[in-house]
């Protein structure tokens, strides 16, 4: 007996296959192409057949429907227990169980009875994965053996061994070769498996060094309601649309990928809450003001979560949806950032988001942050004022000239605000009034620093403005500033 078997070189099979899957930009690990093309590199005496979770089969070459002596396809849909005994149909698929069990290729000397007509095979089994990679069966490939003695067994089980081990570094290629592909097919923007990868290196980034990073969670507004009016080819436009304008707002440093669906992430790496805000808002404008063939306008509701410490990709993206989830509740086409201030007594977070509404970012005075002294208060809300307005002419795009002079103006305030404030803590005898003042000092001297650099043109406005608006007024006085209440009441 001659089994001339297994002429397999990988390098082979691995063109074979990937010249058509690449061209088509697929990824299947295996495919019926790639079984046609095994059982033609194995000879015509190669039986394949591929069998389904339940193992029925999906695919059967010639060879294989000839080992049943079936016709063409009609094996397709019956299990082999259609075929044989049920204690050997039950043999056979315990086999087969085996590989969905270990994930492995298996192979086996074994005897097919077909009522009595033997055939002695040797058949190696391997998982068959569907165009994600999960399992979706098992294939066989076959080989009948004209005779049983020793040295043929011998000899076709080393080739098995060969074959096993193709079949096995041809699966971990382009399983490899599938994670390196990046982007989404339909829009060309990066695909969810690179954002994840470059998340985890931006939140290293971070914990590291401190760089700061952002995260963008976009959601396309009724976009069922595109598709059920147009079509889901048009629907597929509308996506692309979606991508093409977010495109011309983002920096060419921003990564944007599509999560899912009508979702979408956009990475900004050594952004903080500031630029972060200025370009979801750019995206938002850029989302809506287009003109797409058909449908017209589009919208997109907004969510942003800048980094904080100890955050994990997942739950900086947990926050940033929520944001999203949150624009959409306020009535979409709207951006909202998670609110860089907590409070000891929180009462649902869902109170301290700020709302970036279209065409303004702003921090949002709410009766909690009171602390019953008329003066302060009255000095805190003019502070928020205050930076909602610096804010507003930065997004307007005002001259540097007026931006200037309303940091001036704010930094002022700020200052008369911290002597007010700490002549009322020497009356009441506060214990941390000392330390207090000392943190006063330390904020002045920074904002004054900053504001100079920024003058200079040593510094972006988006970073000056973070400082003022969000480490002096918000979170100064909503922590620390908090400490000082009781002794009030
Ligand atoms: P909302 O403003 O609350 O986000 O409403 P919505 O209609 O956009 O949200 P919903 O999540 O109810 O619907 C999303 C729809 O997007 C449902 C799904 O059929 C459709 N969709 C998901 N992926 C694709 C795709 O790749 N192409 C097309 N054409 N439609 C898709
Ligand atoms: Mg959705
Ligand atoms: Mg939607």
């Amino acid at each position: 007996m001659v089994v001339t078997i297994f002429a397999l070189s990988p390098e082979f099979c691995f063109h074979a296959l990937m010249s058509k899957e690449l061209a088509q930009n697929t990824f299947p690990l295996v495919n019926a192409e790639f079984l046609h093309s095994l059982g033609a590199l194995l000879g015509s005496t190669a039986m394949v057949g591929v069998k389904d979770k339940k193992f029925r089969y999906i695919y059967a070459n010639n060879s294989y429907e000839a080992l049943f002596r079936t016709d063409p396809g009609a094996l397709i849909g019956t299990t082999i227990k259609n075929w044989v005994t049920k204690d050997h149909a039950a043999e056979i698929e315990l086999r087969d169980a085996q590989v969905l069990d270990t994930g492995e290729a298996l192979k086996f000397l074994e005897q097919f009875d077909f009522d009595g007509r033997k055939v002695n095979c040797a058949t190696i089994r391997f998982p068959y994965k569907g165009a994600d990679g999960s399992t979706i069966g098992v294939a066989v490939v076959a080989i009948a053996l004209a005779d049983e003695t020793q040295s043929s067994a011998r000899k076709l089980n080393s080739e098995l061994d060969k074959a096993a081990r193709v079949i096995s570094d041809l699966q971990q290629t382009v399983s490899q070769l599938r994670e390196q592909v990046t982007t989404d097919q339909l829009t060309g923007v990066w695909n969810r498996a690179h954002i994840e990868t470059s998340a985890k290196r931006e939140i290293e980034m971070f914990n590291r060094y401190g760089h700061p990073f952002s995260v963008i969670f976009a959601d396309i507004d009724h976009f069922k309601n595109v598709n059920d009016k147009w079509g889901h080819a048009t629907g597929d436009e509308v996506i692309k649309a979606f991508c093409a304008a977010a495109q011309t707002a983002l920096r060419s440093t921003d990564i944007l990928g599509r999560w899912g669906g009508e979702e979408f992430v956009v990475l900004l790496p050594n952004t903080g809450r500031m630029s972060a805000s200025l370009t979801a808002e750019r995206m938002r404008v850029a989302i809506s003001d287009q003109d797409i063939p058909e449908v017209g306008q589009i919208t997109a509701s907004i969510g942003i979560a800048v980094s904080s410490i100890g955050d994990t990709f997942e739950s900086l993206l947990a926050r940033a949806d929520k944001a999203m989830y949150n624009a959409k509740e306020a009535g979409r086409n709207r951006v909202e950032i998670e609110s860089a201030i907590s409070l000891d007594d929180p009462g649902g977070m869902d109170d301290y988001y700020e709302v970036v509404t279209p065409n303004f970012v702003g921090l949002i005075w709410r009766s909690a942050y009171e602390c019953g002294h008329p003066l302060i208060d009255t000095q805190h809300r003019v502070l928020f004022e205050q930076s909602n307005e610096l804010m507003g002419a930065v997004l307007a795009g005002q001259p540097k000239d007026v931006i200037t002079s309303q940091i001036s103006a704010l930094l002022a305030e700020v200052v008369q605000h911290f002597e007010d404030e700490e002549a009322i803590f020497n009356e009441t005898e506060w214990p941390l009034a000392k330390e207090h003042h000392d943190i006063h000092q330390n904020l002045v001297a920074q904002a004054s620093d900053l504001a100079q650099k920024y003058e200079n043109d040593q510094l972006e406005i988006g970073e000056l403005f973070s400082f003022l608006a969000h480490e002096v007024v918000a979170k100064h006085m909503l922590a620390d500033d908090r400490k000082f209440f009781p002794y009030l009441k």
